[in-house]
């Protein structure tokens, strides 16, 4: 079992004071959620290298990089798909010091909680979701994304013939519906 070397939450102040550092940290798929309900599947742990510090300014900062494999489904032939999410991260709390040095474009400002603790998965979490792909799809050419000819949908065929919705049925008789 790979190490998680911290809690959903963590003291940011004094990790900054100590400069800490977590090398090598392993978060399991389940404590991943809203990642698991954006992709097909988390194909496993998502790898992470965290540092705790103060830049030149002194700005505390949480940076690093975090990556994950997972399954998408292709927008054009609909198999799964493998794509590696690695994000590089650097991010204060430090939210006026930034302002003032005009820093907001070199890091990203996060916010810590009343207790001054970060939500340390959750941002890491942010970060993989915000590296999936708006489009998800094979390189053009890859033989895996052919789309069988007898699956070929013909978009003049649809509408007639188009079995209806299951809930269809449903219609008129749910109470609401009714009068
Ligand atoms: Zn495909």
């Amino acid at each position: 079992m790979g190490g998680l070397p911290f809690g959903e939450r963590v003291p940011f102040g004094a990790l900054v004071s100590r400069r800490e550092r977590f090398e090598g940290v392993e978060i399991p798929p389940g404590s991943l959620p809203r990642l698991a309900a954006a992709c097909l599947s988390i194909l496993g742990p998502a790898k992470a290298r965290v540092a705790f510090g103060r830049d030149l300014q002194g700005l505390g900062t949480i940076s690093g990089q975090v990556s994950c494999e997972v399954e998408l489904s292709c927008e054009r032939c609909g198999n799964p798909l493998r794509e590696t999410l690695c994000c590089e991260f650097c991010s204060t709390p430090d939210r006026e010091l930034a302002h003032s040095l005009r820093l907001e474009d070199r890091l990203d400002l996060i916010e810590l909680g009343p207790d001054g603790t970060l939500a340390i998965l959750d941002y890491l979490e942010d970060c993989l979701l915000l590296e999936l792909p708006v489009v998800a799809r094979h390189a053009e050419g890859d033989p895996a994304c052919e789309v069988p000819e007898g699956l070929m949908v013909d978009p003049l065929a649809e509408g007639e013939g188009r079995p209806e919705s299951p809930f269809s049925a449903l219609r008129g008789q749910l109470p609401g519906d009714r009068g």
